[in-house]
């Protein structure tokens, strides 16, 4: 079989989650084994990565022989066809090697995956339908959630924040944030210093516990 490089990516159904996915892999540089069991979605993507292959990902034989055992990471974008989805990653989960990223389409569909085993169960809907969330209701520019409800918000300085340098305002004793990052009008992003002061048309970068950090965005 085909020695899978080092960065190197299996991604196991090409719709408009794993298709996205796999090019901005290949964009960054990654290798990408894309497999999908649509003739048509293999072809136009016939070129765009390294490998595209058309095979049904539930028969493990198929998976062995496209040796997708030997790479370090898999995702699995298949969602809509939810047997699908659980066959192939029970399959995946009888190999050794591959880390497995799984998306999923619903709650109960999460709670499957993760009890099967697999670590990172992706939810792209659910997710992006919280964050937009944050920047629906407006004063958040930008936002990423991490595990444990830690976050990286991008505002604008909140008055609390202005005026002053930062090292005076000791923000981070009194908000329990730190503002990581400013960006002003027509400038770059650059890294905050103690001496750094805060305008009110810049943009700023809140890096926190959840509570926290969007406390401290929606500061008068
Ligand atoms: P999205 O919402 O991201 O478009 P879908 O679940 O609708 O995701 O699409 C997943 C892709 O997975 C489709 O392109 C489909 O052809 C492919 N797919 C579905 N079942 C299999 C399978 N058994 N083997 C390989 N690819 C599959």
């Amino acid at each position: 079989g085909r020695a899978a490089q080092a960065d190197s990516v299996a991604v196991i159904g090409l719709g408009r989650f794993g298709g996205s996915l796999a090019l901005e892999l290949e964009a960054q540089g990654t290798e990408v084994l894309g497999i999908d069991s649509n003739e048509e979605i293999v072809q136009s993507y016939n070129g765009l990565l390294t490998h595209v292959v058309r095979a049904d990902s539930t028969k493990e034989a198929v998976l062995r022989q496209l040796s997708v055992h030997e790479f370090d990471r898999v995702v699995v974008g298949i969602g809509t066809d939810l047997e699908a989805s659980i066959l192939t990653t029970s399959r995946l989960l009888t190999f050794k090697r591959p880390q497995i990223w799984a998306k999923a389409i619903s709650e109960p569909h999460a709670e499957i995956l993760a009890q099967l085993g697999v670590e990172n169960v992706i939810r792209p809907e659910h997710d992006m339908g919280k964050r937009v969330a944050h920047l629906v209701r407006g004063s958040i520019l930008d936002y990423v959630e991490f595990e444990d409800d830690f976050v990286m918000i991008r505002t604008q300085p909140p008055l609390v924040a202005r005026d002053r340098p930062l090292g005076v305002l000791g923000l981070r004793d009194q908000y329990g944030i730190t503002i990581v990052a400013v960006k002003r009008p027509a400038g770059a992003w650059t890294h905050t210093t103690a001496q750094t002061v805060l305008y009110d048309d810049d943009q700023i970068i809140v890096q926190g516990p959840k509570n926290l950090a969007e406390g401290f965005s929606q500061h008068a």
